[in-house]
Parts: C-alpha cells; sequence; structure tokens
C-alpha cells in the first residue's frame, strides 16, 4: 500500500510507540497521588510537558493537554466568551473565523450562532487565501477572538498569521491558530507566531491519536471546560500520561528531523505536481488548487476535469495508491468540500477535489507509483469523460 493521506493522520513512529510501552508498563500510577509511584508518573508527565515546550517552541507552562485538536478548539472558542474572563471579555461578544476552518471549528461556531452569539466568516479568494481587507472589515472592537488554521488541511494554503496578529492585537482581540496541519511541516514555533493560542494533535506527526494541546500564552488566564484540578485547574480529568508521552516523543522526533523532512516532502510533492501535469496536459480541465498562495510543502489537491473525487479515489485504491478527498472528517458524506465551496467552485466542482498529502517517509518510488496508477486508471476516465463532453457539444 502507498498512503498518499497524511494529512488525515500518520503511522505512529516506532519510538513512539515504545515510549508509549514503557509508560503503560512501569509508570501506570495516577500523577495527582501523592504516594511514590504516583509522585514517579507526575515526574514523567512534567518531563513530556518540557520535552513538548522545547519542541513547539513554547514555555512549559503553556501546554494544555487535550484529548486533540477538536478539543483544544473548544477550549479557545468557548473560552472567548467564558464570563468568567470577566473584564478581558466585556464588551466583546464577537468570534471571528476563516470560512475555511476545521469543521471542528465551524460546527462549534455553527451552534454557537444557533444560540444567539455573534460569529463572522472571513473569505478567502479562489487560491484559498485569506481575504485580509475583508478581515481588516469584520475584526472591530467588539472582538474577543480571531481563530484561523495555521495551515488549511485540504488544500494546505497558509494563513498570514503574523499580519493577522498584528490586526487582532491593534482591535484588543485575542488570535487563535488551529495549528494542526503546521506542527511538522512548517518551522514556525509558537513563540515566534504571534499567537496566543494555538491548537495541536499529535496523531498528525508520528504520534499517537487521541492526546494535543492547547497552549495559552503565559499570563492569559483561560477558563478551561472540564472542572478538576489538573492542568493547573484548565483541564480536570486523570492525565492520559502514554498519550501525553507518546506526543512528547512525536513532538522532539518532529523538531529534530524537521529540516529534512520539509525538504525531502517538498521535493517530492513538486516531483508529483509535474507528473500530475504532464499526464493531464491535454487536459486543460485538471486544476491544481491552491497552488499560487504559500502552502504545505506535502500537500496538493486537484481536480481531474469533472472526475468525482470518489471515481478516482476508487481507481487509485485499486492500485493500492492510498490518496484523500478534500476532507476525510467529511468522507462517507459525499458532500462538497465547504473549502472548495469557499474558494468559488461549484457544489458539482467541489466534490471533484484529490488530496494527495505526503509524509516525511514518502519515496520518490512511491511518487512515481502513484504517477503510473494515475496514467494508467485515472487518465483513460479523464478521456472518456472529455469525449463524451464533446460528443454532447456536437449534437447541441
Ligand atoms: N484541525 C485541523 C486543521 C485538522 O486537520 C484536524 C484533524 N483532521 C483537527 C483540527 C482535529 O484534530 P483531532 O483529530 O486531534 O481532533
Amino acid at each position: 500500500m502507498i498512503y498518499l493521506d497524511h494529512n488525515a493522520t500518520t503511522p505512529v513512529a516506532a519510538e513512539v510507540i515504545n515510549e508509549m510501552c514503557a509508560v503503560l508498563e512501569r509508570a501506570w500510577a495516577n500523577p495527582s497521588s501523592t504516594h511514590g509511584p504516583g509522585q514517579a508518573a507526575r515526574r514523567v508527565l512534567a518531563d513530556a510537558r518540557a520535552r513538548v515546550a522545547q519542541a513547539l517552541g513554547c514555555h512549559p507552562a503553556e501546554p494544555v493537554f487535550t484529548s486533540g485538536a477538536t478539543e483544544a478548539n473548544h477550549i479557545a472558542l468557548l473560552g472567548a466568551l467564558d464570563p468568567r474572563r470577566g473584564e478581558a471579555a466585556k464588551g466583546r461578544p464577537r468570534l471571528v473565523l476563516s470560512a475555511v476552518e476545521h469543521p471542528s471549528s465551524l460546527a462549534l461556531a455553527e451552534r454557537l450562532r444557533a444560540a444567539g452569539h455573534a460569529v463572522d466568516l472571513i473569505p478567502v479568494d479562489g487560491e484559498g487565501r485569506l481575504d485580509m481587507n475583508a478581515a481588516r472589515a469584520l475584526i472591530g472592537p467588539d472582538v474577543a477572538l480571531v481563530s484561523v488554521m495555521g495551515a488549511n488541511n485540504e488544500t494546505g494554503v497558509c494563513m498570514p498569521l503574523e499580519e493577522l496578529a498584528e490586526l487582532a492585537h491593534a482591535r484588543g482581540a485575542l488570535l487563535h491558530v488551529d495549528a494542526t496541519q503546521l506542527v511538522g511541516k512548517s518551522s514556525l514555533r509558537f513563540a515566534d507566531s504571534g499567537a496566543d493560542l494555538w491548537s495541536v494533535s499529535a496523531h498528525k506527526f508520528n504520534g499517537p491519536k487521541g492526546v494535543g494541546a492547547l497552549l495559552v500564552r503565559k499570563g492569559l488566564d483561560w477558563p478551561g471546560l472540564q472542572a478538576g484540578r489538573q492542568e493547573r485547574g484548565r483541564r480536570g480529568g486523570t492525565e492520559n500520561l502514554p498519550g501525553i508521552v507518546g506526543f512528547a516523543a512525536a513532538a522532539e522526533r518532529m523538531h529534530r528531523c524537521l529540516a529534512a523532512d520539509l525538504a525531502g516532502m517538498a521535493a517530492l510533492r513538486q516531483r508529483l505536481e509535474s507528473g500530475v501535469l504532464h499526464i493531464a496536459a491535454a487536459h486543460r480541465a485538471v486544476r491544481l488548487y491552491g497552488a499560487a498562495g504559500p502552502r504545505l510543502p506535502n500537500t496538493t489537491l486537484v481536480r481531474f476535469g469533472q472526475l468525482l473525487a470518489e471515481r478516482v479515489l476508487h481507481a487509485l485504491e485499486r492500485a493500492d495508491i492510498i490518496a484523500a478527498s478534500g476532507a476525510a472528517c467529511s468522507a462517507g458524506g459525499n458532500q462538497p468540500s465547504h473549502v472548495l465551496l469557499a474558494m468559488g467552485e461549484s457544489p458539482q466542482h467541489a466534490l471533484c477535489g484529490v488530496r494527495f498529502s505526503l509524509g516525511r517517509d514518502t519515496t520518490a518510488d512511491e511518487i512515481d507509483a502513484a504517477l503510473d496508477a494515475l496514467r494508467q486508471h485515472v487518465l483513460p476516465l479523464l478521456q472518456a469523460q472529455s469525449s463524451e463532453a464533446e460528443r454532447l457539444a456536437a449534437v447541441h
């Protein structure tokens, strides 16, 4: 199998598995217990926190460990409107998100709006780039939080975080970045991002699923959702120590290998995209999305004429190539991609985005095999569709 769906999730690194197994076997005590084994588990937790901080570029007091980025996004958005923030939240009832956020943020924003909260969405252009003029118009003095993804999971297009941080802060608002797709695919670190809050998820960079963090800038008093004493009162519940140690091991490995991984993925993505364009040279309807904007080095979203993503993916999977339609989270639902719709694509075309997302272990041979499969199995579908279209045009 050739796996080209790393934006959905990544394989767990061997060193991560080893460290997690060791914790499961040896550090299974409750870190809140005051006895010896509990205190030993507590030290393992503190060590993991320090490793995460070192790898992500934050202070050890800043990560609040969560069950992943979905929960981190919830703590960020709901915290912004929480009356427990007192003066800081007064007179700021509004949230501003981008229109292409992950469903974990957008669905929550939709719920908040239905409950009577004020939520605005910043549009993007045809290349998936944030409309900064609209952002300037929408981010007023009544905004509590601006929430945008560091990079989009479907297109890989990166958001102008520095500009947004400046704009949000000038209006007295905070900036939350859903950095889920950034970590491991960008050298940006929390401390340099200008953001006040960052969501992270370990399974996107060879860590385990079900663990992540919300990084909360030091000095910011952020109300949590789950009551309890853990995580300095910001997230109650016995800590997922094996998961957190797996997160730390994955973050450390990610940080150590990042420069080489970024260069490797960028070169292979280039090989993939020039191959796709070459194969489909006769078919001008092939479109690469987001190529004009700054993008993650591993992501390609492409439309093959009017071919539904589902057809392309089935054809590829028969040749053992695993890719995805725009969003794994809406897969199976056959919904047009909300990202492509926001980029101005028709509902029909928004069903046609095929995403290849490379990983640190992807090889040139794998890319060549994917290109072969496209040539053998997808090109004939595209040719059949073109001749069908020509026939119809001749009849009309
Ligand atoms: N935000 C983005 C941008 C994502 O890509 C994902 C995962 N698809 C999430 C949030 C949700 O992360 P998790 O699986 O850790 O809840």
